[in-house]
Order: structure tokens, then C-alpha cells, then sequence
């Protein structure tokens, strides 16, 4: 079957910042030719440190941001009556800061109906559905953000994003800002919401900890480019790249002998700035196992153990 997205050398480059000399810095390239595909219903993880590109890559799928090249969208634009952007939606990191505090509830959830030509009632009502199906309390439409906690405040983001019924739905850190303690309720939400309504997420976080129990696929970042993707069971239990073997001997082990007698990868130094990528492999400079060739020669997305890695050293 045809995939529900499909994502072809993504590009997004800002242009370097004037300074007060005049001066102007070296354009930045945030997302370095991403490519992926996502089928219906399914969940691609994208994982990577800050700064990394994960959330412009999101942000250019809803159309937040225009990429400088690249993309292919045409599965999701067969239907020529039915814009992009309403089959396409975004949940945000810090839900508070993400609705805005001087609108009701039912005014947040059903602005998107709204701008579709909805009559206000119309829109009123499914709000209210929307908010009953998020598992909030539809009595409580006419409220303002800050009664509600971070947890039921993502819960509106959530219910604002499935307003317009959309197939898929990117949400960029959705659980990094709330407590430990609600974390796995909002991600039970979203599983529950997948299996209900058949929806597709994109799922990004900094670490593999959060995405392992919802993505079917997980895509890992740095600094731009993905380096190693596939089938989530494989990635986890036979990492291949040198940095998703790091993130992953970071992530907490369930059976706590296993976890004391695991061996723990520490990276060197922090992420380089994209405005001045290192040659060669980008992750040359805190790789453990780089060689001479790693220093000029830029490794290429490869089928290595199922799934694709951008290594010229893949495996142990
Ligand atoms: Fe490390 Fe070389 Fe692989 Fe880059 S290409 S991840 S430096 S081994
Ligand atoms: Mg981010």
C-alpha cells in the first residue's frame, strides 16, 4: 500500500544573522536532506538532542515552516478538496504556553472548525465531544486555561489538534514538559486515540526512553540528518550507529541487576553548532569509534542489520 506520508530530502535553511558590524554569519542548515515514510495509523518516533533539527522537521510537515527544498506529500494531497494542513496537526511541547490564555476552552478547540465555515454551535458541540473524548470534563468548556493542570491542558492541545479529523498528527515533546507522574496518562491518551481513530503520529522526543512504548518505527537525529532508522524492535535491541548506542545505554533498564551490570556510553562534548557542522561524519568529534576515513568522508543513510544507517562502521 501506498505510504500515508511520504518525506524526500527535506531541506531547511536559515540565513545566517546580521550582526552590528554588518557582518552577516553562515546560513544555518537545520534539516539536511531528512527522508522517511509513514504508513496509516502507524508511529515513527524521532528522536535526537536539542537542537538537532526534530522539531523544524515537524514544523515543516504542518506547514509551520516552509522548507528551502525538498518534501513530497503526495499521498496526502490526493484529494484535492481536502487541504493539507487539515489532514496535518501539531501538539506542542509546553501546552500552557501553547493555548492561548485569554480564549475559553471551547473557543481553542473549535477555532479550526470555525475557519472552516462551522456555525458556531456546530463547532461548540464538537468541542465539547472532543473534550469528553480526551477525558476532559465537557462541563468545564467555558473555562480558561489556567484553571486547568499541565496534563489537562495538554489534553485541550490534543483535543484542538483532532478538531478537524486529521490523519496524522505531529507532536513535537508532547510529555517533556509535564510531571513524571502524568506522562504515562497523556501517552496512554495518545495510544488509546491512535487505535480509536486510526491516526498516524510523528512522535518527537530527546531521548529513546519515551518514544520505545508508542513508535513502530524510530528515526534518530544529529544535527540535521537522520543517521539510523527502522523497525523499533531492531533499533532497540541491535542498535547499529555509534550514537543510537549511546542514547540507548542512556535509557533507565526495567530489571535493575541488568541495569548495574550494562555498560554506559558517555559522550564527549556537546552537539557542534550547525552553523559550522564538522566535516566528514558530523559525529566524528564524540564518536568512539571514529577512524581516519570518518574525518573526511561523509557516511550515506545504508541498509545495515534491516534498517538504514549512516555509518561507515555500523554494528559493534
Ligand atoms: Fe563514528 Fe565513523 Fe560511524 Fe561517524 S562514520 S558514526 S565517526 S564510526
Ligand atoms: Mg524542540
Amino acid at each position: 500500500a501506498a505510504p500515508l506520508l511520504r518525506v524526500r530530502d527535506l531541506t531547511m535553511t536559515f540565513p545566517g544573522k546580521r550582526s552590528l558590524t554588518g557582518r552577516r554569519s553562515a546560513p544555518v542548515r537545520a534539516v539536511d536532506g531528512v527522508s522517511f515514510d509513514l504508513e496509516a495509523g502507524q508511529t515513527l518516533g524521532l528522536v535526537g538532542e536539542s537542537g538537532c533539527g526534530k522539531s523544524t522537521t515537524g514544523r515543516m510537515l504542518v506547514r509551520l515552516l516552509e522548507p528551502t527544498s525538498g518534501r513530497d506529500i503526495s499521498r496526502l494531497s490526493q484529494s484535492a478538496l481536502r487541504p493539507l494542513r487539515r489532514n496535518i496537526q501539531m501538539v506542542f511541547q509546553d501546552p500552557h504556553s501553547s493555548l492561548n490564555p485569554r480564549q475559553t476552552v471551547a473557543r481553542i478547540i473549535s477555532d479550526p472548525l470555525l475557519v472552516q465555515g462551522w456555525s458556531a454551535a456546530d463547532a461548540r458541540r464538537r468541542a465539547a465531544e472532543l473534550m469528553e473524548l480526551t477525558g476532559l470534563i465537557p462541563e468545564h468548556i467555558d473555562r480558561y486555561p489556567h484553571e486547568f493542570s499541565g496534563g489537562q491542558a495538554q489534553r485541550i492541545g490534543i483535543a484542538r489538534s483532532l478538531a478537524t479529523s486529521p490523519r496524522l498528527v505531529i507532536a513535537d515533546e508532547p510529555v517533556s514538559a509535564l510531571d513524571v507522574s502524568v506522562q504515562a496518562q497523556i501517552v496512554n491518551l495518545m495510544e488509546r486515540l491512535r487505535a480509536e481513530l486510526g491516526l498516524a503520529y510523528v512522535f518527537i522526543a530527546h531521548d529513546l526512553s519515551v518514544v520505545k512504548r508508542v513508535s513502530d518505527r524510530v528515526a534518530v537525529m544529529y544535527l540535521g540528518r537522520i543517521v539510523e532508522i527502522g523497525d523499533k524492535k531492531s533499533l532497540y535491541e541491535n542498535p547499529q550507529h555509534p550514537y543510537t548506542r549511546a542514547l540507548l545505554s542512556a535509557v533507565p533498564l526495567p530489571d535493575p541487576a541488568a541495569e548495574r551490570r550494562r555498560e554506559r556510553i558517555v559522550l564527549l562534548g556537546d552537539p557542534p553548532s550547525p552553523a559550522a557542522p564538522p566535516p566528514g561524519c558530523t559525529f566524528h568529534p564524540r564518536c568512539p569509534k571514529a577512524q581516519e576515513i570518518c574525518r573526511t568522508e561523509r557516511p550515506l543513510l545504508r541498509l545495515a542489520a534491516s534498517r538504514e544507517v549512516a555509518c561507515h562502521f555500523p554494528g559493534d
